[in-house]
């Protein structure tokens, strides 16, 4: 594994005066995935939306490379290599599909991801891209969103629950691409409500509960046992 690219330290974040992160250490590794897994309401959303820019957080509680980030304006977070798939993907739905995808162009850097190298990935895309984003399957629309945030040319893709509302064998499809990301250089982390599938698609597992990180450890170590305990706080 690489050396690290991102880091927080005792990261705080709050809503108003409502706080949901309370002190998160997170790091991630050069070319590594990280499943991120936790309860409802556990914090998960809100660190990737920490990481993006999206909310409000100290500039040295969030390191790029060593250099703070934390609160810059999402635009320079994506500039600085970060893209994030949201949850519930917020696609421009009466756009086509290729605008949609230019649309992740827009702020981003230089890099392989083209139109065409996501088409080849993708070739449904290829075959939907002048119809309206919004009559895609969700299965589709949610490979749009991956897509668009491609486009920006990151170096780290952070991934809000992928497999929401979608059908198994369509997030196999979908987790199936997370090898052809990494051996193009990128370094992942995905949220996922799916604990048994969150082992499978990461090397390391980071779980969350009530705004602290409540255990971490290589996603083929951990037992049901731990996961349970730290996902639930059963003891
Ligand atoms: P889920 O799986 O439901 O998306 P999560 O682990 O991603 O959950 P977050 O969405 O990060 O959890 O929420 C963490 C805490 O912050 C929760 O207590 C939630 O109620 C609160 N929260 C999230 N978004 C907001 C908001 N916009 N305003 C106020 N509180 C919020």
């Amino acid at each position: 594994m690489g050396k690290t690219l991102l880091s927080t330290h005792g990261l705080k974040a709050f809503y108003g005066d409502a706080q949901a992160l309370f002190g998160i250490d997170f790091h991630l590794d050069e070319g590594e995935v990280v499943a991120i897994i936790g309860a409802n309401g556990a914090g998960k959303s809100t660190l990737l939306k920490s990481l993006t820019g999206l909310v409000a957080v100290p500039a040295p509680a969030v390191c790029l490379h060593g250099q703070p980030i934390g609160g810059l304006p999402p635009g320079e977070i994506v500039r600085r290599g970060l893209a994030m798939v949201p949850e519930g993907r917020r696609l421009f739905p009466s756009l086509s599909v290729e605008e949609n995808l230019r649309m992740g162009a827009l702020a981003g850097r230089q890099g392989p991801w083209t139109l065409e190298r996501l088409f080849q990935m993708f070739p449904i895309l290829k075959e939907k891209r002048r119809n309206p984003s919004g009559a895609l399957s969700g299965g589709q629309q949610q490979m749009v969103a991956i897509g668009r945030a491609l486009m920006s040319n990151p170096q780290i893709l952070l991934c809000d629950e992928l497999s929401l509302g979608l059908a198994p064998i369509v997030i196999r499809e979908i987790y199936a691409a997370l090898p052809t990301f990494t051996a193009e250089g990128l370094t992942v982390v995905v949220v996922e409500q799916d604990v048994s599938l969150a082992q499978q698609v990461s090397q390391r597992v980071v779980c969350l509960q009530e705004g602290v990180v409540s255990l971490e450890g290589r996603s083929n170590a951990l037992t049901r046992e731990q996961i349970s305990e730290a996902y639930f706080g059963l003891s």
